[in-house]
């Protein structure tokens, strides 16, 4: 699909993928990470945006499926489709009817923007977005290609879109004045990059007022006109690191973008210089904010500390940030795996966790998590479904990472404790895993899988008479040559 794509004259966005979102090419398609169709991130992003419309390109079984995705995660707008043939796709007018489609829902008294997504089969036949108008009657139109083969996670997608629109407000900002935002702080703003937990903006915010900042929009934004509030900051905060392409328009801006976050005590100062150091603060107010915010850090980290072995694994972008505050209270954490790629923004959590003998996997594949669960014997495994699936099968507490982990506080003094409840709490449940584990033993395993009417009976010689009947047609058809 990539060559059809190149071929229908889309190198160049494959190419800038290629760069944003690397990925090993010697690992075959069976080592990437495993990730949901990654137009859900980006899908997700437009969904959740205030007076913005949703279209989506492509085949009918995928909209089927990111629709029905949506809508389990709570999307209460519709999202659009443009259907195609083979023939409206090979003679240029599904292109069309996209635009076609676009004119009708242009409507400024609703709409500020139309995302319009061309999934995998439009990408490789290259329908040309980019020939879509910039605007009609007022409304913007962002067209963007969010191809499987493409970008690697849904993660990296909520970048794609969002670093489209920050381009194209970018582009306005330039142009002359845009729409102020609804609140404007007084004080220089800190963007904070990455979807977070609602209350952490509030967390960082405390933590930069001492050096007279404030947070400012959080980046995917919920409407247009943060996007320019977010483009007008002192520096941006990239919490998760992957934002290749909105760093690029943050960057391009002229804002400087620093990498890790506020977690546990020594991340916490470690930021807070960082910030310090952006926005040229001075060194004692940077010094007053740290004493003030480490002690209370490190005594809620000291109160309620965490006891045992835990591996993590994630494709949320937070998972090295997680891992941190476990050892900050007080865990070994020998193992962490994420999804995404290495970028600079995680470099200084990787070089602290690494310090601390954790092993750091980018782009970990399900296989690479479940061997650091047999290597290291973890009392939890927090992880992506199947990591937690294959850990409770062998009876070892599991938590989901992203609806048990990433919905918590991770920030400054309110993330200190907050992950201490939740993992001491499953850490606790290990004797009722195993009990669990020898009631079901056997069970839906082997010959007794499947749906049955009775108790299955196990017959060992069906399978040797099978087996011997399969080796002899094999040795038959090699002797003919097939
Ligand atoms: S074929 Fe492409 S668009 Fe469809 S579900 Fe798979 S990755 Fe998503």
């Amino acid at each position: 699909m990539k060559e059809a794509a190149a071929k229908a004259g889309k190198s160049e966005v494959l190419a800038r993928y290629a760069a944003d979102y690397p990925v090993d090419a010697a690992r075959g398609p069976h080592d990437q990470p495993q990730s949901m169709c990654p137009a859900f991130g980006s899908l997700r992003v437009g969904l959740r945006m205030r007076r913005t419309a949703s279209v989506l390109s492509g085949s009918a079984c995928c909209v089927y499926g990111l629709t029905f995705t949506s809508h389990f995660y709570g999307a209460k707008r519709s999202v659009g489709y443009v259907p195609f043939s083979s023939e409206t796709l090979v003679t240029g007018k599904l292109f069309e009817d996209i635009r076609d489609a676009v004119h009708g829902l242009a409507d400024p008294a609703l709409y500020d923007s139309i995302i319009v997504t061309n999934l995998c089969v439009p990408t490789a036949s290259g329908v040309p977005l980019q020939l879509l108008p910039k605007s009609i009657n007022g409304v913007r139109i962002v067209g963007i290609d969010v191809p499987g083969f493409g970008v690697p996670t849904h993660a990296e997608a909520k970048d794609v879109l969002a670093g489209a629109m920050l381009a194209y407000a970018r582009g306005e900002a330039e142009a002359g004045p845009v729409a102020a935002p609804r609140e404007r702080s007084d004080k220089p703003t800190i963007t904070l990059l990455g979807e977070l937990f609602p209350a952490d903006p509030m967390v960082i915010g405390q933590l930069l007022a001492p050096l007279g900042l404030a947070a400012g929009p959080v980046v995917p934004t919920r409407e247009w006109r943060e996007l320019y509030a977010a483009l007008d900051c002192a520096a941006v905060a990239a919490i998760h690191p992957f934002y290749t392409a909105s760093v690029r328009e943050f960057e391009g801006a002229g804002r400087k973008v620093l990498g890790s976050a506020p977690v546990g005590r020594d991340g916490t100062a470690a930021w807070l210089d960082a910030v310090g150091e952006a926005c040229g603060i001075a060194k004692g107010a940077v010094d007053a904010a740290k004493n003030r915010f480490l002690p209370a850090i490190a005594g809620a980290l000291a109160a309620m500390p965490i006891r045992g072995r835990v591996t993590v694994s994630g494709y949320e972008g937070s998972e090295l940030l997680v891992a941190r505050l476990l050892i900050e209270s007080g865990a070994d954490v020998p193992y962490v795996g994420t999804a995404c790629p290495k970028t600079r923004w995680s470099e200084p959590d990787r070089a602290w966790l690494e310090a601390k003998g954790c092993r750091v996997q980018y782009r970990a594949s399900l296989e690479q998590d479940l061997a650091a669960i047999a290597e290291y014997g973890p009392d939890l495994a927090i992880g992506t479904t199947p990591v937690v699936q294959h850990a409770k099968a062998k009876g070892l507490p599991a938590l989901y990472f992203t609806n048990l982990i990433s919905a918590r506080p991770l920030m400054g003094p309110a993330g200190a404790g907050s992950l201490a409840t939740v993992v001491n709490g499953a850490m606790a449940n290990r004797d009722r895993m195993v009990k669990m584990r020898g009631f079901f033993e056997g069970v839906a395993e082997g010959p007794n899988a499947g749906i049955w009417q009775g108790k299955p009976v196990d017959r060992p010689e069906f399978r040797a008479k099978f087996a011997a009947r399969r080796i002899a047609a094999a040795k038959a058809e090699e002797a003919v040559g097939v």
